[in-house]
Formats: structure tokens, sequence, C-alpha cells
């Protein structure tokens, strides 16, 4: 697919775009995927312990966990494909960007409208009260040996501000997305397959929505034969092309 073309047809619609993201677009900024080839937790699968039944069976090991991936994720920096997404924003093209990583990459790239479905792994939240801590090397929650208490009621645990398997996404957040969806008239997804139900409806959304849906991914998905164009190759290289050309074009 040429990309010119791509953006010609971008252009013709005076574009809203809202952007669909996942894992794809932080592996280049040296996240490991959640199979995770940390050795340490290589018998581990994250279905056994991002779950809550894990986590009411064994809160340290899942807390344990957690800050091992902290550990990788604090080395990560944004690449290239997140700041796109940031200057899209800031050339007021790109309403908000709606992301399954909880990375926080995003954010640290500069964007400001973001809806972290998934969660965020840089927050931590009381299993009981409505308290919400942030916790990262510097926090007390990363550096206790023991398992992380809630520092407003005191009594109960915190577990990682994240959904984990078999949890419901939180329902505002969700509906932040549905609506950036209809008030868009262009959606990219990013790095991501499109086989996570619910956020694999938002690209049919968007095209009942008569959005032009293009797709960011290093190969075909399940999701390709929803899109009007697909993009291939690493999106810290196509995106930033896509952005730059698509800003110059709309001068
Ligand atoms: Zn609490």
């Amino acid at each position: 697919m040429n990309i010119n073309t791509v953006i010609d047809a971008v252009v013709e619609r005076d574009p809203t775009i809202v952007s669909v993201v996942g894992a794809g677009i932080s592996k280049a900024s040296g996240m490991p995927t959640f199979r995770g080839e940390d050795g340490l937790w290589n018998n581990y699968r994250a279905e056994e312990l991002a779950t809550p039944s894990a986590f009411s069976k064994d809160p340290k090991l899942v807390w344990e966990w957690y800050r091992a991936r902290m550990r990788i994720l604090l080395e990560a920096e944004p690449n290239p494909a997140h700041y796109s997404l940031t200057k899209l924003e800031e050339e007021n093209i790109s309403i908000g960007i709606i992301t399954q990583n909880v990375d926080g990459l995003h954010e640290i790239a500069g964007s400001k409208k973001i809806v972290e479905i998934h969660g965020r792994i840089r927050y931590a939240r009381c299993v009981n009260c409505d308290n919400i801590e942030r916790w990262d090397s510097s926090t007390k929650a990363q550096k206790d040996i023991a398992l992380p208490y809630c520092h407003k009621c005191e009594i109960n645990l915190l577990r990682p501000d994240v959904v984990w398997f078999g949890e419901p996404l939180d329902p505002q957040s969700w509906q932040q997305a549905t609506e950036l969806t209809m008030q868009s008239n262009v959606m990219l997804v990013i790095g991501t397959s499109g086989v996570v139900v619910p956020v694999s409806t938002l690209p049919i959304y968007a095209k009942q929505n008569n959005s032009i849906v293009i797709e960011f991914n290093i190969e075909q998905t399940p999701i390709s034969g929803y899109c009007d164009y697909s993009l291939l190759g690493p999106c810290e290289e196509t995106l930033p092309e896509f952005t730059e050309i698509l800003l110059e074009k709309m001068k």
C-alpha cells in the first residue's frame, strides 16, 4: 500500500483522529511482552499471576512479579511512534489515544488525552477503599519487601491498578473509548492484533460510524479485513512517516 494514497484519503476527510494502541508500539521501547523473558519468572504465565484468584491466594508472589516487571519498565522510554501520536495531538488532529498498554509511555511522551483501558502499572489501588497511590522505584509500595498496605485505610492491601484476566474493564474508561470513536472520523489501529474483546469492537464501531480505519502493524492481523488500509512494518517507522507526510500535506 502506497502511504501517499492513504494520506490523501485522510486529508480529504479533514481528519479527527483517534488511535487504538496495543503492545506492538512498546516493543521498540524494550518492553517485554506479557510472556516475559525474565528468567526468574519463566515458570509462571501471566494468565496465572495477573488474576484476582492468584492475588487472593498469594498476594506476595503477585507483587514480586509486578515489581520485577516494574524494574524492566523503568528502563523503557517512549519511541518515535509514541512521539508521533503526541505530535498529532499537539497539532489538534488527534483527539485521543485508547491504549491497552499499562506502561504509561504515552504520558511520558507528552500525550494528554489517554484512555488506559487496561489500567496503569505505575499505580496501585486499595482492594477495599477508593485510595489510589502512585508507585515506582521511589515509593513505599515498590521498596517494601513485605506486602504494601493502603496508606489511607491502613488495613487493606494495595493491588496493582490494572485490569486482570477475568476482570471487566472500568465502565467509565470504556465509555470514553466509545465516545472518542464516535467523535472521530479516522481511526489508527496500532500494534494490536485486535483479537481481545471488547477492544476489538472499536474498529467495527468506527467503520459503522463511516470512519477511515488504518492499521499499523508488523503483519496482517485478524482485523485487517475491517481496515480500509494496512501499513505493514514496525510502527516506530511507519507511524512517524505517516505523521510527517500528513502534517506536511495539511499545511
Ligand atoms: Zn484503603
